[in-house]
């Protein structure tokens, strides 16, 4: 493992002492993927302090704000951290006035309202003028599919078809990395869902996609803020508790709808 530090981290989030062990990065250039913070600060606090010290960058798959009532701390710490960041739906809707909130069903867009309202001018402009999709040597990175940063991959078939979109189109990509469900999933699996922990191998059996589930509002019935960590060989699912009651009751205080709050307790 090369000798990476990212100083701005501990000077940021005071870092914990943590370390992956069920993984050798071997490889340089370890980094993590986030996605769908939905203003949720408290879970994204515990995500930034629970990396590890070799991680070199960390890629945010968008929706940063909408939902939850720190929207401006969400993106204070993108920002921050220079993450190299998408704009996801939510961001677009708070940011571009002439969204269609039809799209939204009324809770989502009664946050929306709710963000516009809070979000600093300066945030909006940096969610706003950020891509829809994101590529380097490794990695794609999108926020709902391949072929469309609005699709929702959520079964065999739409997985199929964007694998066959990335493996035409990306010939050389071993993995994309989408959110947009908020769904920890991995396609094709390798053995059975990619919700335990596992270690995925991209050295063989790709390309893959792979969905690191939500930082700030899981559902999939897990609680935890989760994220993953990879390398030019390896993904590996990350798990983090964080104060799920501060988090709650600072929504609740906001003025947003419960529902927001009481989902946070059961992660659907
Ligand atoms: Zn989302």
């Amino acid at each position: 493992m090369l000798p990476y530090r990212t100083p701005c981290f501990n000077r940021a989030f005071g870092r914990l002492q943590s370390c992956v062990r069920c993984i050798n990065y071997a490889a340089p250039d370890m980094y993590a993927v986030i996605s769908d913070i939905h203003g949720n600060y408290e879970a994204l606090e515990a995500v930034l302090r629970d990396m590890p010290e070799g991680v070199e960058t960390v890629y945010c798959l968008g929706d940063v704000i909408g939902y939850g009532a720190s929207p401006n701390e969400c993106c204070d710490a993108v920002r921050k951290l220079e993450m190299p960041t998408i704009t996801g739906n939510h961001d677009l809707a708070v940011t571009d006035l002439s969204t269609d909130l039809n799209w939204f069903n009324p809770v989502a867009a009664a946050a929306v309202m709710w963000t516009r309202e809070q979000l600093s001018e300066e945030n909006a402009e940096f969610l706003r003028s950020r891509p829809r999709m994101m590529q380097t040597r490794e990695a794609l990175f999108v926020h709902g599919s391949v072929r469309d940063p609005d699709e929702y991959i959520i079964n065999s078939i739409s997985a199929e078809e964007n694998l066959a979109v990335l493996t035409e189109e990306y010939p050389n990509v071993p993995v994309c990395f989408y959110g947009h469900t908020h769904v920890k999933a991995v396609a094709p699996s390798p053995n059975g869902a990619m919700n335990g922990g596992h270690t995925l191998d991209l050295r063989s059996g790709g390309p893959y996609l792979v969905n690191p589930g939500s930082v700030g509002q899981p559902r999939d019935g897990d609680t935890f803020a989760s994220y993953v960590l990879a390398d030019g060989g390896q993904v590996v699912y990350r798990f983090v508790e964080y104060d799920i009651a501060q988090a709650q009751t600072r929504i609740r205080a906001a003025g947003l709808p419960n529902m927001l709050a009481d989902r946070l307790a059961v992660g659907r």
